[in-house]
């Protein structure tokens, strides 16, 4: 195990379904669609009792995913429902938990709105400044580097370092780099989440998260919360989320080369004013990145002159669709302003898609050109 490589480690995992297989089995995990299995006698002795409780098409993506991770992995039927399972699992009234301030609007609101009212305190750092404050207190700390939208960076090994110190569980949001990128449970955090619905799956069709931990205890309270809450995955889903992980590195690979290429193509295009990529030397965390990331990642933030030259550049560009969220097939783009984070009219954010690297780029310097 710890001679993998990256890429003798996702080699393996493409085998690594096969490897359990009976003479006959089907060389694709079946989408097993039951809310109810075959139960007489004893409900212990047998290994499935409830479709609440456990299905064969989660478990035999958990088990990929974990390979990946390296580390038992819980599924989820939504990126959201990852995070809500980490918090609702852990806290209790009285508990102080940090969050980025910059970092997923969602997790804030569900963070300060929901567990406010039940007696837990959330306070809010910036991703670029998180080592300066205290972790003395906490009980969940949050990172999310780089952050979305902005592609802030912070010191995962460093934070994880105080937090440990100050006795607080370190979680950390993985969906802008997904486990080829970054390993945070390498770099000592305790919990990684992911969106699955951005690139592991990768075809803007399916939600799903996952969250991973080397504490089995940790993990056993979140299968408890999944059976008792009711935050079941669709087996359907899973299914497809199991195929999008199948192609996640070519697919990675293509997307982090072209967001690289058009970073350098238009770092001094004269129509933005403002290029973040965490592999440009200007970018604040590019020594950090260098050190915790196996690539930079495949989003880059362009500010244009205003908010009417985006809008521009986003209808024009025939390559960029014009929509929310990030690592599908297609190259999309937002305006982020749009959903009230606190950026400049003419900030938007570039989610790279596997169009092939020059024609990609092509397009999106000619319709800059046409701005400029
Ligand atoms: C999209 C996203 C989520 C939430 O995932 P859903 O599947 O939409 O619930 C959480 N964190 C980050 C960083 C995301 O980008």
């Amino acid at each position: 195990m710890s001679k993998d490589t990256p890429d003798t480690l996702f080699a393996r995992l493409l085998h690594h379904y096969g490897h359990g297989l009976a003479p006959g089995d089907s060389v694709i995990p079946p989408i097993v669609p039951t809310a109810v299995y075959h139960l007489p006698g004893t409900p212990s002795q047998a290994p499935y009792q409830y479709g609440r409780f456990h299905n064969p098409t989660w478990e035999a993506l958990e088990d990929t995913l974990g390979l990946l991770e390296g580390a038992e992995t819980v599924l989820f039927p939504s990126g959201m429902a990852a995070i809500a399972a980490v918090m609702f699992a852990s806290l209790k009234a009285g508990d102080r938990v940090l969050l980025p301030s910059d970092g997923y609007y969602t997790t804030r609101v569900l963070a300060e709105r929901y567990l406010g009212q039940l007696g837990v305190t959330c306070d809010l750092r910036p991703t670029a400044r998180f080592l300066e404050g205290s972790f003395e207190g906490y009980r969940l700390v949050f990172v999310e580097t780089p952050s979305n939208p902005g592609l802030d960076i912070c010191d995962i090994a460093a934070v994880a370092a105080a937090t440990r110190k100050a006795g607080a569980l370190l979680v950390a949001d993985n969906t802008t780099m997904t486990p080829l990128g970054q390993q945070p449970l390498a770099l000592g955090a305790d919990v990684v989440v992911n969106a699955d619905t951005k690139a592991i799956n990768g075809h803007s069709d399916a939600l799903m998260g996952h969250v991973s931990s080397r504490d089995a205890s940790f993990c056993q309270a979140l299968r408890d919360w999944r059976r008792y809450s009711g935050s079941t995955p669709g087996p359907f889903e899973a299914w497809q989320v199991f195929r999008g992980l199948e192609t996640l590195e070519v697919r990675f690979a293509r997307m982090c080369a072209s967001a690289a290429a058009l970073a350098a193509r238009l770092a001094d295009h004269k129509a933005v004013t403002a290029l973040r990529y965490p592999g440009l030397p200007s970018h604040p965390g590019h020594a950090i990145a260098r050190r915790q990331m196996a690539t930079f990642g495949t989003m880059l933030t362009l500010t244009l002159a205003d908010g009417a030259a985006a809008d521009r550049f986003m209808a024009e560009c025939p390559l960029v669709q014009p929509s929310t969220s990030f690592g599908g097939v297609r190259t999309c783009a937002e305006r982020r302003d749009r959903w009230g984070d606190a950026v400049p009219p003419g900030f938007v954010r570039l989610s790279v898609g596997i169009e092939p690297t020059d024609a990609l780029v092509a397009s999106v310097v000619q319709t800059l050109d046409r701005l400029g």
